[in-house]
């Protein structure tokens, strides 16, 4: 064994406390370091590969001086940028034992991640109100969930079309159409992977004012198409987060052949609040689901699940042949259902967090963050210089500058704010805008009033006179 090696292993309790104690000192800054700091550009001169390392305790040291200053407090409070959330104390040892254990749970002949990765499925189908006839599937993300979705529409067409795509390919179903009203950006991304292009996405118009799909447009839509469709719910729109009638779309489904895909990523989280669960009502209804995890659950990146009601369909597109691996049988080892065949026991830190504070905890992490957005939506209304572009509907902010709302002025206030409080640019309704996207379960009243004095002060500050 190399000697640098051999002193760690023999170290290896020690060094591991000292890797925690700098974890936890990196947590307990969190909520106080710039939530971005402010380095554009890597350390200069980049380092080269060392030809003899020296241990980990050097690269701990290493890593705490040159990169750790560097790293945003993405798990903090106060970034609300994209739609991101941090780590509960539970998903976070989750995470840790993830990588302690360093499983790679794909087959039944090693079943216990593939086990614990069924009940932890099981807990979030009882969440998001879904019954039994959902199968669910750990991924990476919702773009892979949106994938994943999309290409057991894919395997649909083809069985309504009588071609075979798993064997044959995309091209055997000719032209393919996927209506949708406010697609996230990630679903052109899936169909440029699954071979049905980019193209393939029609936008159907949405509500006046609003991202929700108008209902009639898309029924005209489907009665304008030949033959078989996907159609693409949004649950959540990450603008405003709109909600598409989820009920109303799969009626539809009486009258027009189409697969029901809805992207949930964050908005299927408004399940758990009764107040709220009337926005995803008939979400059971659809063929597939996608539902990000490292979003509003809290648990480290990366993780999301897929849904779907046809698992024998999804295990035709995804099937790994190999003469140790064994027949499918009825229920498919994990490296038949998605993209990867090896992966890490990802379902791990989603199981501690939902063992650790159940359905009521990770309801108050909902209710605390719409709390905090609608706070802060009030805050930007009553502040000169500020307008709401939408109302907040869950947990997003959208907003933008009364004068001159210009993406150049718009990143100065977003730059003139961002060691208090991380937003990020977009585009609505034809307006430059600014997002503060509330989903992680540390942000308090009191980060809304830190992010509302910091915003009121930048725009004092960007006046034109
Ligand atoms: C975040 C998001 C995605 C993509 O999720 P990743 O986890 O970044 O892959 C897809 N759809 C919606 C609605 C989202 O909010």
């Amino acid at each position: 064994m190399h000697p640098e090696l051999a002193a760690d292993l023999a170290h290896l309790p020690a060094l591991l406390e000292e890797t925690r104690r700098q974890a936890v000192a990196f947590l307990a800054g969190l909520a106080d370091r710039p939530v971005v700091p402010r380095h554009p550009d890597p350390p200069a001169p980049a380092q080269p590969l060392p030809e003899e390392g020296e241990g980990l305790r050097a690269a701990l040291a290493a890593f705490g001086e040159r990169w750790q200053p560097r790293l945003s407090a993405g798990a903090g409070p106060r970034y609300f940028g994209f739609v991101t959330g941090g780590a509960t104390p539970a998903a976070l040892a989750g995470d840790w034992l993830t990588s302690t254990a360093d499983q790679n749970s794909n087959s039944s002949l090693d079943p216990a991640g593939q086990h614990l990765e069924a009940e932890t499925v099981g807990w979030l189908r009882d969440l998001f109100g879904l019954s039994p006839v959902h199968d669910g599937t750990f991924v990476s993300g919702a773009t892979m969930s949106n994938t994943v979705g999309l290409a057991i529409a894919r395997e649909w067409l083809g069985e309504r079309l009588g071609v075979d795509v798993a064997e044959d390919g995309a091209a055997a179903l000719g032209r393919v159409r996927v209506l949708s009203g406010s697609a996230h950006s990630s679903v052109s991304k899936a169909l440029s992977v699954l071979g049905l292009g980019r193209r393939a996405l029609t936008a159907v118009p949405t509500l006046p004012g609003r991202e929700a799909v108008d209902v009639a447009a898309l029924e005209r839509a489907l009665a304008e198409a030949e033959g078989p469709c996907v159609v693409v719910a949004n649950a959540g729109t990450v603008n405003t987060v709109d909600f598409d009638d989820l009920s109303a779309i799969a009626a539809l489904r009486d009258r027009h052949d189409f697969w029901l895909h809805v992207d949930a990523a964050f908005g299927a989280f408004a399940a758990l609040v009764p107040e709220h669960a009337g926005l995803v009502a008939g979400l059971d209804l659809a063929d597939s689901v996608c539902v990000d995890l490292h979003k509003w659950l809290n648990v480290p990146y990366d993780s999301a699940v897929q849904f779907t009601r046809r698992r024998d369909l999804q295990a035709k597109v995804f099937r790994n042949a190999a003469a140790y691996l064994g027949p499918l049988g009825e229920h498919p080892d994990l490296v038949h259902l998605t993209p990867e065949n090896s992966h890490r026991l990802r379902a791990l830190a989603a199981w501690f967090t939902l063992r650790a504070y159940g359905r009521a905890g990770h309801r108050e992490i909902v209710e605390r963050c719409v709390t905090g957005a609608r706070a802060l939506g009030e805050a930007v209304d009553a502040t000169d210089g500020l307008r709401l572009l939408a109302p907040v509907r869950l947990n997003v902010v959208c907003f933008t500058l009364a004068e001159d709302p210009t993406p150049e002025r718009l990143a100065a206030l977003a730059a003139e704010v961002s060691d208090e409080a991380f937003l990020t640019p977009t585009r609505y309704g034809g307006q430059a805008a600014l997002r503060a996207a509330f989903s992680n379960w540390r942000t308090t009243d009191a980060d809304v009033r830190r992010t509302a004095t910091a915003l009121s002060g930048a725009v004092r500050k960007l006046a034109p006179n």
